[in-house]
């Protein structure tokens, strides 16, 4: 029989938007030799898709139109050495480049918001971690997803250090970005994901808090090995 410490166990990962879940989430993959998925990563691809294919016209989103699509998107995940995690592909086309855009981010969370969506998304996810080994990053992963995962984390961090961040990271892409527009995307998706009626974004009662304002990605780390450890030898 496997030891506890070499047992394996779902990770859930939620919190707000653009406190760094993904990075986090893909460095305890990479230390457990576990699958990271990211889960916002799946919302994005529906509403590209949507963008693409009349489901959004005009910036109005057509929940119907976006349901009646559902069928025609096929979603899947290959893993890309050289980023260390897995990149995003819908019907066989490489998206991974094209769903982090603030077009994408202005929409997804209305997008996030049907249940359709959020149905075909869940039962995807609960298949992808049926085996255990996984860490899945998102909104909903500790409360609905996965309300079994062995370790919760609920992250956040000050509305401004996040939108920096983001800010930063599109810059290095060469994305032209506005600081302001980023800061008010991120304030409107944390009220959205927030107030939703269906599956809204909030801290499972069992989910331990991370607030990464002012730590670095290494402390953030000692703090996770400390929680591991504990769960582990439960
Ligand atoms: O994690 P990321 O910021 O890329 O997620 C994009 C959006 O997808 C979130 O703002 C939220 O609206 C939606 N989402 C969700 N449930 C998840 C993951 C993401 O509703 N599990």
């Amino acid at each position: 029989m496997e030891s506890n410490k070499k047992r394996k166990i779902v990770i859930a990962i939620d919190g707000h938007s653009s406190c760094g879940k993904s990075t986090f989430a893909k460095a305890i993959a990479a230390r457990l030799g576990y699958i990271f998925i990211d889960t916002g990563a799946m919302y994005r691809a529906v509403t590209l898709y949507a963008l693409e294919n009349g489901g959004i016209v005009g910036g109005i989103v057509n929940d119907d139109a976006i349901v009646s699509l559902l069928d025609q998107i096929e979603i899947s995940f290959r893993f890309n050495p050289t980023r260390g995690a897995s990149d995003i592909y819908v019907n066989g086309e490489f998206v991974e480049g094209k769903i982090r855009t603030i077009e994408v981010s202005n929409f997804v969370s209305a997008v996030s918001s049907i249940a359709a969506v959020r149905t075909k998304l869940v039962a995807m996810q609960q298949q992808m971690g049926k085996k255990r080994g996984v860490v899945m990053d998102g909104r909903d992963i500790g409360t609905v997803v996965f309300p079994d995962a062995e370790l919760k984390i609920y992250m956040t961090a000050d509305a401004t250090v996040r939108a920096q961040r983001r800010y930063e990271e599109l810059k290095a892409k060469g994305d032209d970005v506005n600081f302001e527009e980023i800061l008010e995307n991120v304030i409107s998706r944390d009220k959205a994901d927030m107030s939703r009626t269906i599956s809204p974004l909030r801290k499972a009662d069992d989910a331990l808090v991370l607030d990464n304002s002012s730590m670095t990605v290494e402390q953030q780390m000692e703090w996770f090995d400390a929680q591991l450890e504990r769960v582990l030898s439960l």
